[in-house]
């Protein structure tokens, strides 16, 4: 640490599933990090990346810490030496992270370089989310907002409706929940509330998201945002609105407070973030949940297209990565909406029973050896 003190922190990285391809999965800095987290969401993207037709099979990290109280030096230190601590396990056809919660294109710089160093060569496809002048993609800081908005107007659409005008509310204003925000309010939405880990602020007639992200900025957090009235990220989750993007943390939505979620739509940005005694809640209310692996699967899919061009050294314009993901977002979207139908299940489980689906198939066409 800075001040000359050595302090030992926990950290895992997880692979999950190999059956069609080299692992991926984000990795976390948080205070809450546990294997059993870590390995849940390690089989999430197994299921995700499966949906969303990647050679992926999924993985995951974390480091338990507290990234907001510590230097840029300290979290450089840390991200070198959890790198060197899993350098057997990633690699380019191995497993490649990528940012998550807590972590950003600086740590997955960081990532690249120890990994690079060991190898005596820059190999920029150990890690996605990295900076564009070391091999990141266009359009990748913005990929898992604009996946959510991407996917929103295929719900609207399937459900009859019209995205514009309607009233939103994004838990999370960091990496995806500031994106998700700033494109849900330029097109027409009217972003009422909004929180990240200092607590909400809310003004039915809507925020101004451009000023916001200045205010963002100058202070680091949405709190004290003017023309809006403070509220707690709980009350935030119950406020009257048409659609709610917990974009931050897991299980926010709980069997507590489910029946008070007045959301017509849930799009699942956070991974984890409804637990499944609200799963059914909500379910048995009639509310649309999107599910975490379809919803922010815009992130893994923009990641993806970042390896591709890596192992390349060809990189495509952010036009062309955008329109990439809507395709293929929106045709996610109209599978698992479409088997949903079929077989008369929510979307969860139709997200689920396709990526499931995909990853037997594999393991089944492989065999079992040795
Ligand atoms: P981030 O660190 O950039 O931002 C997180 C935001 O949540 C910040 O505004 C932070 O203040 C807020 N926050 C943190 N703890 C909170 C708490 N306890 N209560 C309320 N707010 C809290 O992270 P991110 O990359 O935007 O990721 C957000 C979520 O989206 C995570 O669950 C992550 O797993 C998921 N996700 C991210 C990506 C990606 O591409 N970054 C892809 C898929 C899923």
């Amino acid at each position: 640490m800075d001040s000359g003190r050595t302090e030992v922190f926990i950290g895992y990285r997880v692979h999950h599933s190999t059956a069609l391809g080299p692992t991926k999965g984000g990795l976390r800095y948080d205070a809450e990090v546990n294997l059993g987290e870590v390995t849940a969401l390690a089989m999430l993207m197994s299921w995700k990346c499966a949906l969303m037709g990647l050679p992926y099979g999924g993985a995951k990290g974390g480091v338990r810490c507290a990234p907001r109280t510590m230097s840029a030096r300290e979290r450089e230190h840390l991200t070198r030496r959890y790198t060197a601590e899993i350098i057997l396990m990633i690699g380019p056809d191995l497993d490649i992270p990528a940012p998550d919660l807590g972590t950003d294109e600086q740590v997955m710089a960081w990532m690249m370089d120890t990994y690079s160093m060991t190898q005596g060569k820059s190999v920029p496809g150990v890690v996605t989310g990295k900076p564009l002048i070391v091999g990141g993609s266009a359009g990748r800081r913005e990929a898992t907002g604009r996946g959510i908005v991407y996917v929103l107007y295929q719900a609207a659409k399937s459900l009859g409706q019209e995205l514009r005008g309607k009233r939103v509310v994004v838990q999370g204003f960091g990496n995806v929940g500031s994106v998700a925000a700033r494109m849900l309010w330029r097109d027409g939405c009217i972003v009422a509330g909004v929180a990240d880990f200092r607590g909400g602020i809310w003004n039915p007639h809507g925020i101004d998201i451009r000023q916001l992200e200045v205010h963002v900025a100058e202070t680091g957090s949405v709190a004290g945002f003017p023309g809006t009235d403070a509220v707690t990220n709980a009350e935030l989750l119950e406020q009257p609105c048409d659609i709610l993007v917990p974009a931050a943390v897991g299980s926010v939505i709980h069997e507590r407070n489910a029946e008070r979620v007045r959301a017509q739509i849930v799009a699942e940005a956070a991974n984890g973030p409804t637990t499944p005694e609200a799963d059914a809640i909500l379910r048995d209310r009639g509310v649309t949940v999107i599910p975490d692996i379809l919803c922010n699967a815009g992130g893994v899919v923009v990641s993806y297209f970042e390896w591709v061009q890596g192992l390349q050294y060809y990189f495509w314009k952010e036009s062309e990565i955008t329109s990439r993901l809507q395709e293929l977002m929106a045709r996610a979207f109209t599978r698992v909406w479409n088997a949903a139908q079929k077989n008369g299940v929510d979307l969860r489980t139709a997200a689920l029973m396709e990526g499931v689906r995909r990853v037997a198939d594999a393991h089944v066409v492989r065999g079992l050896y040795p």
